[in-house]
């Protein structure tokens, strides 16, 4: 009964797939008008599937941004791995709701042996408790809340049965360019987003490791493993070992920055980071499956189980892992069958390649804007690169220019007071015959735009320009 829709969906996912490599990255005005297609009063009685099928697939797939493809550089998000478009598409069937172990065996063992492998190839302890979430966001609230959880009892509180009132101050540390998000999950957790003691960076958005508080009585101190802007890393090698000689409990921010530790050409960026407590990533991002996927890890695996876990952590589970004992939800998609998917088709050497390949985009990407007389702002050390075309306003010209002219799709920022296009390599389908393409429509639409503006300038007319 159900299979002409599936071969229908299937069909339609394999065009719209194959169609990306060529098609324009953002969408067209005309395209995001037909949206409003959609927007029908709610339908009195029931509609075929199929053409509900078809009114997704015709109205919506060319109003997308072609984030899937292969010339989508904006913010830092990968391009889901056919295999796990196809595990995704297995598992939506499945309909499997991974909360436990005894209900749901299949996706929770998927969940648990891609856990292992995951501590295996990023090169964290093989003990950590895991949490798989929806992003970084949750993954660092999750493994925050196991640091919450930890200190706490240490101070002889219990966070979890008695909240935060009157409980024993936590101090919290991050680096001036810790990623919004992290300071987003410490507000959540009742940890504040402003009483944090917030450490200097240095030019490439590094906390300063000569420039770190005096700690006492409980404190979390959270690192970054990749900035958004530059990729740094912040100096784990010296302040995990500072922080850990205070007893406090040190954090990784890792999003997309762990997975240099996959690389062995880049795993030095991470020297330091596994001797932390507790890690965030995602697994949407470099390891490039569908959203949404982030994954907190935690070497205590009873302070997350402490925190997480609706049944008292010092109750007997029985032997195999329950999911939900390690995340903030209880209901929820199987995960980690993307994750297993992505891990197993592209076994260690697939993921140090995807990492090493996309790092050496991002350096023909900076090398080529240098040489074409723009200033690179960052040393490009992972996937990111920031460039600037010029004065700030002829910068966001150019950035709004790239994005019309659809051969590819960037951002801008503001790194340390300077207006920069970003730059970031994290898909699976970039070629370097895409960052050629690309490169070109960067340099002719930088040199147009900043035409534009010299004629302007000089009180000429810039029509047709
Ligand atoms: C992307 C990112 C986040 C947020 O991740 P989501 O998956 O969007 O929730 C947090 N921290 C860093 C460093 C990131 O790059």
């Amino acid at each position: 009964m159900p299979q002409p829709l599936l071969e229908d969906a299937a069909a339609r996912a394999a065009r719209y797939l194959d169609g990306l490599g060529e098609r324009r990255v953002a969408p067209l005005p005309a395209a995001l008008a037909r949206l409003a297609e959609w927007d029908a009063p709610l339908p009195d009685g029931p509609t075929d599937p199929a053409v509900v099928l078809r009114l997704l697939d015709e109205i919506g797939s060319p109003a997308t941004m072609a984030m899937a493809g292969p010339r989508f550089f904006g913010f830092v998000i990968g391009a889901a791995l056919p295999v796990t478009v196809a595990a995704n598409c297995l598992a939506g069937a499945w309909d499997q709701n991974t909360g436990l172990h005894a209900v749901t065996p299949a996706t929770a063992e998927l969940e648990r042996i891609s856990l292992r492998w995951l501590l295996d190839v990023l090169g964290l302890p093989p003990e950590c408790g895991g949490g798989f979430v929806t992003g970084a966001t949750v993954a660092n609230f999750t493994a925050l809340a196991a640091a919450r959880h930890a200190l706490l009892a240490r101070a002889g509180w219990d966070v979890e049965a008695q909240g935060l009132f009157g409980a024993p101050p936590i101090t919290v540390v991050v680096g001036e360019e810790a990623h919004p998000t992290l300071v987003k999950s410490l507000g959540l957790l009742g940890l504040g987003r402003s009483r944090v003691v917030t450490v200097p960076v240095d030019a490439q958005g590094r906390m300063r490791a000569d420039a770190l508080p005096p700690l006492s009585g409980p404190a979390i101190v959270c690192i970054q493993a990749g900035s958004v802007n530059t990729g740094a890393c912040d100096p784990a090698e010296a302040i995990v070992p500072w922080a850990k000689r205070a007893g406090a409990w040190v954090h990784v921010d890792g999003a997309f920055g762990l997975w240099a530790a996959a690389a062995p050409v880049l795993r030095h960026l991470t020297a330091g980071v596994r001797d932390a407590d507790s890690w965030a990533t995602d697994a949407h991002k470099w390891l490039n499956v569908p959203y949404d996927c982030g994954l907190a890890f935690v070497r205590d695996a009873e302070a997350l189980r402490g925190a997480m876990a609706i049944r008292a952590a010092y109750l007997p589970t029985g032997a195999p892992r329950d999911p939900s004992d390690y995340t903030p939800e209880l209901s929820r998609r199987a995960r980690g069958v993307e994750v297993w998917a992505a891990l197993r088709a592209l076994g260690r050497s697939g993921i140090a390649d995807l990492v090493e390949r996309t790092c050496r985009h991002a350096q023909r990407f900076a090398a080529r804007l240098a040489a074409g007389g723009y200033e690179v702002l960052n040393d490009v050390v992972l996937n990111q690169v920031l460039v600037s075309f010029g004065e700030p306003e002829l910068t966001e010209r150019v950035i709004a220019a790239i994005q019309q002219d659809g051969t590819c799709w960037c951002g801008g920022t503001v790194w340390q007071g300077r207006t920069a296009m970003r730059i970031s390599v994290c898909s699976w389908a970039t070629t370097d015959a895409d960052v050629e393409r690309s490169l070109e429509a960067m340099l002719r639409l930088a040199r147009r735009e900043a035409a534009v503006r010299g004629a302007g300038a000089r009180g000429t007319s810039t029509s047709g320009a």
